[in-house]
């Protein structure tokens, strides 16, 4: 992994959000205030204009640099959760002179853990935490087995899949969807969904080169 690969995430990421655009606005406008997909475009553009100052930094200073932007520019509930993943990853993975599989799994989980501490939230609560637990476990246990590219992104994808999947019957206990009560069943969460959208777009990438 190194700067490159990072901005070239971001455009990938970027698209893909594009094109699901419709989904993700119509997710947040059922349970939650129809703001999301703002919020998240909002950041897509921040980082892909910030590309090119990302790409001489070392992959920790870039995931810093990439938290503390998104941090001041993404609103709602979703902004500083994401801020918040991106510093961790870059503290975890600070120092190092590569970063191989198995410790970006490992940063990848310190990203979640920095979402689930500061959302004080955890799995079956109806979040974006239902794809990225999940899938971090997942990265983890593929990446320690030293599972090859291939199998382990159509592995990770389709996890990521069903965690966006299985919000679709829950109960909301955090976010504003928790107002709705059973309401809120039904309607797959928008920041699950999200989440799901990128990780597909970061798989592909990687399998695509
Ligand atoms: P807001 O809810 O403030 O309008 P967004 O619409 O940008 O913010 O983001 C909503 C998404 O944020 C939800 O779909 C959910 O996935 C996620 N979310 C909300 N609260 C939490 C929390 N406490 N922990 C983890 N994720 C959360
Ligand atoms: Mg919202």
């Amino acid at each position: 992994m190194n700067s490159a690969l990072i901005v070239d995430c971001i455009a990938a990421v970027r698209q893909a959000l594009l094109a699901s655009e419709s989904d993700i606005e119509s997710l947040d406008r059922a349970i939650g205030d129809g703001d999301h997909f703002i919020n998240v475009k909002r950041g897509c553009d921040v980082l892909l204009a910030l590309s090119p100052e990302l790409l001489p930094l070392t992959p920790d200073a870039a995931c810093r640099q990439i938290g503390m932007k998104l941090m001041s520019t993404i609103g709602g509930a979703s902004g500083p959760l994401l801020a918040s993943f991106f510093l961790a990853l870059g503290k975890s993975i600070a120092g190092a002179a590569t970063v191989d599989a198995e410790s970006f799994a490992r940063a990848f989980a310190a990203g979640v853990e920095a979402i689930a501490q500061r959302g004080k939230a955890g799995l079956g609560e109806k979040t974006m935490l239902d794809v990225l637990i999940p899938v971090a476990v997942l990265l983890q246990r593929l990446t320690r087995e030293h599972v090859a590219l291939e199998s382990l992104c159509r592995q990770v994808k389709a996890e990521a899949e069903r965690g966006m999947l299985v919000t679709r019957d829950m109960i909301a206990t955090k976010g504003r969807a928790h107002f709705l009560g059973e309401r809120a069943i039904g309607h797959i969460d928008p920041g699950s969904k999200t989440c799901q959208v990128a990780i597909h777009a970061v798989c592909d990438l990687l399998t695509s080169r």
